[in-house]
């Protein structure tokens, strides 16, 4: 019911719910028990499409997280914590001639293009710039990995160029002047919960990075991995051990970083980091009964958790919930669907869940929360926008993000109509 020593209901009280609140110290400890498990070689590229809140890669900053982003807002979040511009990678497969403009002008590490034409663009616009830029292939791998929840290679997809044009694609080193060609990058899926699997993907791409340089002569001057690690959010799965990780990854690793004194090896991860050092704060406001179930009517669900709400999943899992603002017995467990405002009967936050008999003004938290909470759902649907959020360092919270209010979400729009002239009094209202 603490986080840090300091009540949630204290935080819920301080900055109003929804609210998501993240676990500073928690974070940092996350990356360094997975930077200090795996091979020193490896270095670790925050997927900023986690969690894109810049206190949140501030704090992974301090611990060491390079960035990988994937929008002009991101690479600016990831300029404002502070991340050097060698320690960026940009990837993504729509960039537009704004983004790698900004990634060109900023001089980041690496550009990860999706096909050739991607690199016709930046080699024309590099040299417009006249600057150099180190480009690393997407790769859509041959081999399809299985103990992915979303595979991403291995079938038709828009990431990156498959295998087999890349391997017949014959020499690339003289084809760019501005564009260096400088390695690959492959990302097999994400959500994958056994070390092996990870293992099994980086012989497969480490061996394909050697297969590529052979075939292109692009020097590997880096190689990033991909990622995908898992976190546990169902009953029945088990978290990735960073132990287990380094097991089957170190080996690999070693050998290639023998081989490759000079090559850059990067691995990326959003989720392993953040997800388990956010909770979900969301408040009872109505509870009744409908047809012998029992219903408790939150103030936020889909439109802030749509994760969570497992919108477009075959069968709807609950994510790990607390009852924070009172003890309660653990024997008198009832089953609780627990709904947002939002006029959907898909707004079902938890379905069936076992929680205590709940009450109007009870405090819930939604754990496993910190990755692809507020920015990957429809904060805006019914205009109830995007909640605030709290992270806790040392036992003090900071506000690191507003709530939303209408007039925020108001500002962007502009009132076209034949009627409304002086609108918005209530005498106008009959
Ligand atoms: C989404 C994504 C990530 C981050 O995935 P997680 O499962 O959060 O670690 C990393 N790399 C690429 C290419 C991605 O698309």
């Amino acid at each position: 019911m603490k986080i840090q020593g300091i009540a949630y209901s204290e935080l819920a009280e301080r900055f109003g719910t929804p609210l998501y609140v993240y676990d500073g110290d928690m974070l940092l400890r996350l990356l360094s028990e997975l930077s200090e498990a795996l091979h020193p070689a490896l270095d670790i590229f925050f997927s900023l499409k986690s969690n894109p809140n810049v206190s949140v890669f501030g704090t992974l900053r301090e611990g060491g997280a390079h960035a990988e982003v994937s929008s002009l807002l991101e690479l600016r979040t990831a300029l404002l914590a502070g991340a050097r511009p060698q320690d960026i990678i940009f990837l993504g497969p729509g960039k537009s001639d704004l983004e790698l403009d900004a990634c060109l002008r900023a001089g980041i590490y690496a550009v990860v293009a999706e096909s050739f034409e991607e690199v016709d663009r930046i080699e024309r616009l590099a040299a417009g710039l006249g600057v150099h830029q180190r480009v690393l292939l997407r790769i859509n791998p041959a081999f399809l990995v299985s103990g992915s929840r979303l595979t991403m290679g291995g079938k038709p997809r828009q990431f990156g160029i498959d295998e087999a044009q890349v391997l017949a694609a014959g020499n690339l080193t003289s084809r760019y002047r501005h564009v260096q060609l400088a390695g690959i990058h492959v990302y097999m899926g994400t959500r994958i919960l056994d070390a092996e699997v990870v293992g099994k993907n980086t012989r497969y791409i480490l061996e394909l990075a050697d297969r590529v340089a052979v075939a292109t002569g692009i020097p590997l001057e880096a190689v990033d991995i991909g990622g995908g690690l898992g976190v546990a959010y169902f009953d029945g799965e088990e978290d990735l051990s960073p132990a287990s990780l380094g097991e089957e990854l170190n080996p690999l690793i070693d050998e290639f970083a023998r081989n490759h004194p000079d090559t850059r090896l990067l691995m990326e991860s959003g989720r392993f980091l953040t997800a388990p050092a956010g909770v979900y704060l969301t408040s009872v406001r109505y509870v009744k009964e409908s047809m012998g179930e029992l219903f408790a009517v939150a103030d936020g669900g889909t439109n802030h958790h749509m994760a969570a709400v497992g919108i477009g999943s075959f069968a709807k899992r609950n994510f790990p919930v607390r009852l924070l603002n009172r003890e309660s017995a653990d024997d008198g467990l009832q089953q609780w669907n627990v709904t947002g405002p939002l006029c959907t009967p898909n707004d079902t936050l938890l379905k069936r869940a076992a929680l205590p008999p709940l009450r109007v003004g009870d405090l819930l938290g939604v754990t496993q929360s910190g990755a692809y909470g507020p920015s990957a759902s429809p904060g805006l649907f019914l205009g109830h926008g995007f909640p605030a959020e709290v992270l806790v360092r040392d036992g003090e919270a900071h506000l690191v993000r507003s709530r939303d209010l209408p007039e925020d979400m108001l500002r962007q729009q502009h009132l076209y109509s034949r009627v409304a002239s002086s609108a918005g009094t209530r005498n106008e209202v009959s």
